[in-house]
C-alpha cells in the first residue's frame, strides 16, 4: 500500500518562536488522531530546522528543509548543502517548488543535479513539478510535466525511486485559491504514473506516493483525496494555521 502524506510547505513564514508553537499546536490537536500508513510532515525556512526538530521530537510530525544546494561545499553564499542538513538530522528535503523554479532560476537541469545529490546522501525528496496557466490553457500541461519529471528524474535507476515523493502542483493553483478540480487531479496523477510505468515498471509506478498541491483547503482535500491515484497533499497556506491543517490531514 502506498504511504499517504500531508505536508506543509511553511515558505519563508514563522519565526523561532512561531515554528515552535505551530508544532506544539498541531501535535496537540493530531496525538489523538490513528494515522494509519500517513506521514504528517511540515517543512520550516533553514534557521528554524533545528529548533522545529527539537520541538517535533516525540511526535509523528516530521521536520524536512525547504530546497538545498548541489555542491558539496564551497563558495556558495547563502547555500545549504545536504551534508548541513543531514548533520542536524533532516532526512526530506523539498525540490523544484515552482516558487524556487520561478524567482531563484532552478531548471530542470539544476534540479537533476539536485536530485543526485540527494540520492548520494542516502536523503529523500519531495520533487515538485507542475505547468503554467497557459500551459493548461493551450493543451500543453501533460507535456509540461512529462518533460519536467523526465529531465530531472528520468535518469535514476529504478532502485533510487524509494527515495522519491512526486508533488503535482499545477503553478496556476497555488496560492490563488484556484484549486484544479479532483478530476482534473486524478487526471494527471494517473498521467504521471502511467509515464513512470512506461519508463520503469508497473512495481515502481504503483510504489510511489504522488502528492497534490495546489489551494487545498480542509473543505476541497477530502474530495481531491479520495482520488485513487492522490495520495496526499502539499500544502501552502493551509498548512499555516493548526485547525486548517488538522482538517486536510484529518481527510486523509
Ligand atoms: C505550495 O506552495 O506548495 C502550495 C500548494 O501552496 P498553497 O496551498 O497555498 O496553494
Amino acid at each position: 500500500m502506498r504511504t499517504k502524506i500531508v505536508a506543509g510547505n511553511w515558505k519563508m513564514n514563522n519565526n523561532e518562536k512561531e515554528s515552535i508553537q505551530l508544532i506544539d499546536a498541531l501535535y496537540e490537536s493530531i496525538k489523538n488522531e490513528t494515522l494509519k500508513n500517513t506521514r504528517v510532515i511540515v517543512a520550516p525556512t533553514f534557521v528554524n530546522l533545528s529548533t522545529s526538530l527539537k520541538a517535533a521530537k516525540n511526535s509523528e510530525i516530521e521536520v524536512v528543509a525547504q530546497n538545498m544546494h548541489q555542491a558539496k561545499n564551497g563558495a556558495y553564499t547563502g547555500e545549504i548543502s545536504a551534508d548541513m542538513l543531514k548533520a542536524i538530522g533532516i532526512k526530506t528535503v523539498i525540490l523544484g517548488h515552482s516558487e524556487r523554479r520561478t524567482y531563484f532560476n532552478e531548471t530542470d537541469a539544476s534540479l537533476a543535479e539536485k536530485v543526485a545529490t540527494i540520492l548520494e546522501n542516502d536523503l529523500e525528496t519531495i520533487f515538485c513539478f507542475g505547468e503554467l496557466l497557459e500551459d493548461r490553457k493551450s493543451e500543453n500541461h501533460f507535456a509540461v510535466v512529462e518533460s519536467q519529471i523526465s529531465n530531472a528524474l528520468f535518469q535514476l535507476e529504478a532502485g533510487a525511486w524509494k527515495s522519491i515523493i512526486l508533488a503535482y502542483e499545477p503553478v496556476w493553483a497555488i496560492g490563488t485559491g484556484e484549486t484544479a478540480s479532483a478530476e482534473q487531479a486524478q487526471e494527471m496523477h494517473e498521467f504521471i504514473r502511467s509515464i513512470v510505468a512506461k519508463k520503469y515498471n508497473k512495481e515502481v509506478a504503483d510504489a510511489v506516493s504522488i502528492l497534490y498541491g495546489g489551494s487545498v483547503k480542509p473543505a476541497n482535500a477530502e474530495e481531491i483525496f479520495s482520488k485513487p491515484d492522490v495520495d496526499g497533499g502539499l500544502i501552502g497556506g493551509a498548512a499555516l494555521n493548526v485547525a486548517d491543517f488538522t482538517g486536510i490531514i484529518k481527510a486523509i
